[in-house]
């Protein structure tokens, strides 16, 4: 398992810096003419310079979520039997599901996603639904959090990456009998074999952040690539373009609520 993780993290790493590619080429042809001189180097440094620009700029919106999943070639949409509506998730997150899944179906335990990946387009209608109507009378200065209860910030929500999902059931109350509790005990003992891990547990030991959310869940051989990136490479001016976008900073978006998550996942 730990060779399979090792393995599977070194491909994706692979993967993902691909679009970097350009760059080495590059590189090794400056090497093969050391004898150029300054000026034409310099030369050589911006158009390198200028062909990594729009990759990281496509990463960039990929985390963000500003890129259409639907038309995208890893995403794939979820199967009906698998679903409860129109869903989309990563090629190789669906993969991983479909096998939790179905083993846990033969365990008598039925795994359904209710939410996939959203973009920001559609986080940003959640947001400002909450901002100019449902929280309306709330103090700007106390909304944001209000809203960030439960809902994301767009820009910051993990399903804006097609790595997280919900599934079965969007209330705490609802895994704690019954049948609902039977899903969430076969989850918390076998999801992680999975690659599935809870993003939003229990904030009794000090996680800061969303508050708990038993329904939802991340395929961490992929989310936690993705999760470096952004501490990498976003920061608070990248979280902008919807209402009280401002307060992202004052809040501490990205240290409170991006990795204000299970700690298993911040050390993987
Ligand atoms: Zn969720």
């Amino acid at each position: 398992m730990v060779f399979y993780k090792l393995f599977l993290r070194v491909f994706l790493i692979i993967v993902f810096s691909s679009v970097f590619a350009c760059k080495s080429q590059n590189e090794q042809k400056k090497t093969k003419e050391p004898q150029k001189i300054q000026i034409e180097n310099q030369t050589e440094n911006q158009k390198v310079a200028q062909e990594q620009k729009p990759d990281l700029s496509i990463m960039k919106n990929y985390v963000l979520g500003k890129f259409d999943y639907k038309k995208h070639s890893d995403f794939s949409r979820v199967p009906k039997k698998l679903a409860s509506k129109n869903i989309y998730l990563r090629k190789e997150v669906l993969k991983a599901f479909t096998e939790m899944a179905n083993q846990a179906k033969k365990e008598g335990v039925i795994l359904k996603v209710i939410s996939g990946t959203r973009n920001f387009a559609h986080q940003k209608r959640i947001w400002n639904y909450k901002w100019n109507d449902k929280y309306k009378k709330t103090p700007r200065d106390k909304r944001a959090l209000k809203i960030l209860e439960y809902s994301s910030m767009p820009c910051t929500s993990r399903h804006h990456w097609g790595t997280d999902m919900d599934i079965n059931n969007l209330e705490n109350s609802y895994f704690a009998k019954g049948k609902g509790k039977k899903e969430y005990d076969w989850l918390v003992k076998n999801a992680k074999n999975y690659g599935f891990y809870q993003v939003y547990t229990s904030k009794a030991n000090g996680r800061t952040g969303y508050n708990e959310e038993k329904w939802h869940w991340s395929y961490v051989p992929l989310s936690s690539v993705y999760l470096k990136f952004y501490n990498k490479h976003i920061t608070h001016k990248d979280i902008s373009g919807f209402q009280g976008s401002e307060f992202a900073s004052k809040i501490d978006m990205i240290k409170n609520y991006v990795n204000g998550i299970n700690p298993d996942i911040l050390e993987y």
